[in-house]
């Protein structure tokens, strides 16, 4: 059985909240989707029983700090395991080209030479291109190019327990988008603040939607269940009630507003 647990559902700026970023798991592995920003990451994974050693398949959507840097992190990790022979079998990391280029860069500048070689010895690069297909886990995965207004940015979309389950990244969904996300089973799709609090985050200037817009757009295109994430911080416990209220009146279907390490489970019934 699969099941998503969601690391962070912070968005860049957040410090309680880690910044976005999920495993998708299932008995024939996980599948790390985006990193965050911080060292963090490997708290979460531990405190998730996820070892270093088990990641073979990781995606990064884009270059943008709170989704790549991370992997820096993990790489100075996974080097030194490496080295010593912890780690052996290849790692795949699936992204784009931009993407590609921002972590050769930056691990180029942080991280010393035989690290990098020892890394680069187990890595296995897979360079995206518009609606690439691979199968993960057993998992069949379509990947595409979320038409992003900023970085370049990809999504993607498989079946999970015969569920059309999407992926769109942190920018609001692009309209040349819609016939590939009516119907959907799930849809995760960025919220970065309240509607009726877009005066204090402004969400839409950096390119983000409300909790509110978004629901409205999801709810035009039939998806089932949304998930809400890469949110502000400021509510604390009271942000899966209140983004969840916001959001309930426009959408006739199913409003997911996860906690930082909460497990999503897909729904069997058709
Ligand atoms: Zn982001």
């Amino acid at each position: 059985m699969t099941s998503i647990k969601m690391l962070g559902t912070g968005n860049g700026g957040t410090l309680n909240l880690y910044n976005t970023c999920f495993v998708i798991g299932n008995e024939q592995g996980v599948f790390l989707i985006d990193t965050g920003g911080s060292i963090e990451i490997l708290k979460r994974l531990k405190q998730s029983n996820i070892r270093l050693e088990d990641i073979k398949n990781i995606f990064i959507s884009h270059s943008h700090t709170d989704h790549i840097l991370d992997l820096i992190w993990m790489f100075k990790r996974m080097s030194r395991m490496a080295k010593h022979g912890e780690i052996t079998e290849k790692i795949n990391i699936y992204c784009n080209d931009v993407v590609y280029e921002a972590i050769k860069g930056v691990s180029s500048y942080v991280l010393p030479p035989t690290l990098i070689e020892a890394i680069y010895h187990i890595t296995n690069f897979v360079i995206l291109n518009d609606d690439d297909k691979f199968t993960i886990n057993g998992i069949d995965y379509e990947f595409f190019d979320i038409l992003a207004k900023g970085t370049k940015q990809f999504g993607f979309e498989c079946n999970i327990d015969n569920n059309k389950f999407i992926f769109l990244g942190d920018e609001p969904l692009n309209p040349l988008l819609n016939e590939r996300i009516r119907n959907a089973d799930y849809v995760t799709h960025e919220a970065f603040c309240l509607d009726k609090e877009e005066s204090i985050f402004h969400a839409y200037e950096i390119n983000h939607s409300t909790a509110l817009s978004a629901a409205k757009t999801l709810n035009e295109l039939d998806v089932k269940n949304l998930i809400l994430y890469h949110t502000e911080e400021s509510h604390g416990s009271d942000r899966k009630k209140l983004y969840t209220e916001e959001t309930k009146s426009v959408f006739d279907g199913n409003i997911i507003v996860p906690d930082d390490l909460e497990i999503i489970k897909f729904s069997k019934e058709k």
